[in-house]
């Protein structure tokens, strides 16, 4: 449990503090209850909460009478007091939603990705347009909007904002995203790796905070794995961080691009698993990975068994990639999302589960719970939106520290 602090310097900090608490209650707090929980005087929590009822985050819902003494007045979210957008870009489908400071989707469409031919002005414009007819279209009061959220795959350079290479978005090699987007909306932008976009997403909605230390598979046109530690997303030294696909599982599995045999994340290719099903399967990178994905589980759903023996073997391979990190890192919950994950995560789980428990890989001495993302295939447009959110509402001790 974090602790406040009754320091002048600190106002922001405990005014986050308590505003995570009060969002994160089911039916709302009373100060009583707030004062005990953060440690923060009778007085500071009196000008702390005053001043997020001022800002319009938060509200009085009404008095609730236990035991003897004076009925408690109970500080609730108001979720209609901000919203953010959350824009996840993916080879298959670029998403776009808006969330309410609850972290509840108001609005959400999608979009397919420009082509690559499409010039950065013109990717960025479509984005910007889309944004703005989303809010537009909600009808949401412009200045509670704080800003916009990009998850987008790696590699990026998180100073610049700029997006570098990444394998599965040829068009947006190059592309500085954030301050393009920010020129066309007019609105704060972030730009961050969509692992991590995820795991900032899963820990908005963990109201019992189970989550802090934790894994978060991702399982879409890529496979990556978010972590967090001791409550805080690992970024990693350039923001980079969470790529497993290349941990090699299988010796005498498939070729991956980079040229070894049995990489988790080319065994997981929809692609991959329906040519070892015996099903054709366009070659590597001319293929649509969502229609490929949708042939994938129509087939998993009509029972076909080359289908389900591939998601099978699969399920063990992966069981065996997430073990070994789980191994290194002694995280013990691991998140399993992501559109892939939708859809072949009714087969995938149990196989998993399976594995995760009985395998000799394992060194953990208490068991692994898998669960899956309270999120669902949007977990990066949400988790993107929620960026936005975690920036500018939440407490983190971190931010204490004095930069020089
Ligand atoms: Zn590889």
């Amino acid at each position: 449990m974090q602790r406040g602090s009754n320091l002048p310097a600190v106002g922001v900090y405990n005014q986050a503090l308590v505003f995570d608490l009060i969002r994160r209650s089911e039916e709302g707090l009373s100060r009583s209850e707030l004062a005990e929980r953060t440690g923060l005087s009778t007085q500071t929590l009196s000008n702390v909460t005053r001043r997020l009822a001022n800002e319009g985050l938060i509200e009085e819902t009404g008095k609730v009478i236990s035991g003897p003494g004076k009925p408690r007045t109970l500080l609730a979210l108001r979720s209609d007091s901000r919203y953010a957008v959350g824009v996840h870009l993916d080879p298959a489908v670029d998403t776009i939603v808006v969330v309410d400071a609850a972290g509840a989707v108001v609005a959400r469409t999608e979009q397919t990705p420009g082509g690559a031919d499409a010039s950065p002005d013109e990717l960025v414009g479509r984005l910007g347009d889309s944004v703005r007819s989303l809010i537009g279209e909600a009808r949401l009061p412009a200045e509670r909007v704080l800003g916009i959220g990009v998850a987008a795959p790696g590699p990026f350079d998180r100073d610049a904002g700029r997006l570098l290479n990444p394998p599965l978005l040829p068009a947006w090699h190059n592309v500085p995203v954030r301050t393009e987007l920010e020129r066309v909306s007019g609105l704060p932008t972030l730009l961050e790796k969509d692992v991590v976009a995820t795991v900032v997403g899963e820990q908005w909605f963990d109201a019992g905070q189970e989550l802090a230390d934790a894994m978060f598979l991702y399982y879409g046109a890529g496979l990556g794995l978010g972590l967090s530690v001791s409550g805080a997303p690992v970024h990693g030294r350039t923001g980079n961080a969470g790529n497993i696909a290349h941990i090699v599982v299988d010796t005498e599995g498939p070729i991956c691009t980079c040229g070894s045999r049995g990489c988790i994340g080319v065994i997981m290719e929809p692609r991959m698993l329906l040519a070892q099903a015996g099903h054709a399967a366009p070659p590597s990178g001319t293929g649509d990975a969502r229609m490929q994905l949708e042939r994938l589980s129509s087939l998993a759903a009509a029972g076909d068994e080359g289908v389900l023996a591939a998601l099978d073997s699969a399920g063990r391979h992966l069981a065996t990639a997430i073990v070994e990190v789980n191994n290194l890192l002694d995280l013990g919950i691991v998140v399993l999302g992501g559109p892939a994950w939708s859809r072949l995560g009714e087969r995938l789980l149990p196989v998993l589960d399976h594995w995760v428990h009985t395998t000799a890989v394992s060194t953990s001495t208490e068991p692994v719970h898998l669960r899956p993302s309270q999120i669902g295939a949007d977990s990066a447009a949400v988790g993107a939106a929620c960026l936005v959110l975690d920036d500018a509402l939440t407490a983190r001790a971190s931010r204490l520290m004095i930069s020089r």
